[in-house]
């Protein structure tokens, strides 16, 4: 039995055009991959190769720093020619090592020793998915050891969340689809060494061919993991959403997942769990969806980590039509491109191209009719209508007690909202005004 959660829109998915498209590798490699040094939220990491040295695949380039971030791993083999400043996916600029590509994807053979299951504890499990660079790969790249480490004795519930509700995205539903016996045995793996009571995988019930492909894996291996569908509707996908709807639990405001003795796992992440700790191998690779109706092909790719967006793009036969945005993860939650020689990133998921006709406007001067539609779609229960007023007003004091420290940005606000009020823009403001203690002047 299903539980349901409070708001969510429901968004034309728009994944026609890629959900049938096998994921493959770029049809030709990149020249040069660029690796951030900044890809978690929580601090730089800090590099291990210096300009001319000679890196093979899955060799460690960067490791964690002191105050986060996560090892860092070539993608491909070849030679280091710079650290330096790269345009970053999020805007801007950060530090990044560059490897020039050999071609040759020779690999590193100093890697770890694959394991059995039986061999792995949950110590072992977190000092392995550390070593691999593993990070929460649906969105955040915060290190998956940490939340491993967080999770031990807290959890009666593991979640392996496939809900992929971000329109246009179809790389966790190929993933699923092609590679789920690893997935299965990753989500066994961490059901194990987390001692959970129960193991869900979740996925949307309009993912057929994948929910049919892993039933059958599941009947086959005859495992713990157990299999829930769920009708699409957006926000699924976000973490608290998923524990209530999987256990009728709701996570308390600023609370975690673990707070309901739950942890949640992007399908993708779970992947590269099981191939640190069963093939010994790094996170180097990651599906990408090449999308949007400015594309002249879109695809589902699988490719280095690195590649810059223009080479996936590029792969995918440019673009047909003008493009008026470009978006990284997704059109719901996701970040506008500012530049294509920005690099895919641990959770870059997607590179969406909308042309005009695809894009909803947005109208900041417009009037609130006060319909009530943002509050009803709202899932963490906030008023954004009441937020933009106050912001407008610059009332401090009244943003001060909306609660909007709760807000997942995740644009169902806007996204409902009849005038086109661009209202999770306007939050975020009221956000950075109540984190500074005042207004801009
Ligand atoms: S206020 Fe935040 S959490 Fe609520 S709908 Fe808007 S973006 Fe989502
Ligand atoms: S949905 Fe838009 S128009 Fe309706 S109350 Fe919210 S801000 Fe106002």
């Amino acid at each position: 039995m299903t539980h349901s959660f409070f708001g969510g829109v429901y968004p034309a998915t728009r994944k026609g055009s890629t959900r049938r498209k096998p994921l493959a590798p770029l049809s030709s490699p990149p020249e040069e991959v660029v690796l951030p040094l900044v890809m978690c939220a929580d601090g730089p990491s800090v590099p291990l190769v210096k300009a001319g040295d000679r890196v093979r695949l899955g060799q460690p380039v960067a490791r964690r720093g002191g105050d986060g971030g996560a090892a860092l791993h070539a993608s491909v083999s070849g030679r280091v020619v710079a650290v330096g400043d790269r345009p970053h996916p999020w805007g801007g600029s950060s530090p990044a090592v560059v490897i020039r590509s050999d071609g040759r994807d020779e690999p590193w053979e100093e890697g770890p020793q694959p394991l059995t299951m039986t061999e792995v504890s949950l110590t072992l499990l977190t000092q392995r998915v550390e070593e691999a660079g593993v990070v929460g790969m649906g969105g955040g790249c915060s290190p998956t050891w940490e939340k491993l480490d967080r999770a031990a004795g807290r959890v009666d519930t593991l979640i392996i969340n496939a809900a992929e509700c971000q329109p246009y995205v179809t790389a966790d539903h190929r993933l699923l689809l092609e590679r789920g016996k690893y997935i299965l045995r990753g989500a066994e793996l961490l059901s194990r060494c987390l001692g959970a009571n129960r193991t869900v995988l979740v996925t949307e019930g309009d993912k057929l061919n994948a929910v049919e492909s892993v039933e059958r894996r599941r009947l086959v291996r005859g495992g713990t993991v157990r299999l829930c569908t769920v009708r699409t509707r957006y926000p699924l996908g976000a973490e608290k959403q998923i524990v209530q709807t999987v256990t009728g639990r709701e996570v308390p405001p600023g609370g975690s997942p673990l707070d309901v003795k739950c942890a949640v796992f992007n399908v993708a992440t779970v992947y590269a769990i099981q191939d640190a700790v069963f093939r010994g191998r790094a996170l180097t690779h990651r599906a990408v969806t090449v999308t949007g109706g400015a594309v002249s092909r879109p695809r589902n790719l699988w490719v280095p980590i690195g590649t810059p967006l223009r080479a996936l793009l590029e792969d995918c036969g440019g673009l047909r039509e003008a493009v008026d945005l470009l978006l990284t993860n997704g059109p719901m939650m996701g970040l506008p491109v500012d530049t294509l020689d920005a690099p895919v990133i641990k959770d870059t998921n997607c590179l969406v191209c909308l042309t005009g006709l695809e894009r909803r406007p947005e109208q900041s001067g417009s009037v609130c009719i006060r319909c009530g539609k943002c509050v009803a779609a709202c899932p963490m229960h906030l008023a954004p209508a009441v937020a933009r007023q106050a912001l407008e007003q610059r009332d401090l004091a009244r943003l001060a007690k909306l609660h909007l420290e709760d807000c997942i940005s995740c644009g169902c606000c806007s996204y409902i909202c009849p005038a086109q009020i661009p209202l999770v823009d306007r939050v975020r403001q009221a956000r950075q005004a109540l984190e500074r203690g005042g207004f801009d002047a």
